[in-house]
């Protein structure tokens, strides 16, 4: 199993970039940036609130 070494480049359902590193949820990928961007995020935060209803889409979409 070690073509699970192997770096693909991902779009990141966050920023749309194309990124190396980053998680999956479901099916979908996010960055490394975009994920720590995430977590420092306040649940009271407007941004909040824009990346769960991306996140939201893509489970929806992968449901
Ligand atoms: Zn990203």
């Amino acid at each position: 199993m070690n073509n699970l070494n192997q770096h693909y480049q991902q779009f990141c359902v966050m920023c749309g970039e194309q990124k190396e590193n980053g998680i999956y949820i479901h099916s979908g990928f996010i960055c490394d940036q975009c994920e720590s961007e995430i977590v420092k995020t306040e649940v009271t935060d407007e941004k909040y609130n824009y990346i769960v209803q991306r996140l939201k889409k893509l489970w929806l979409k992968n449901a």
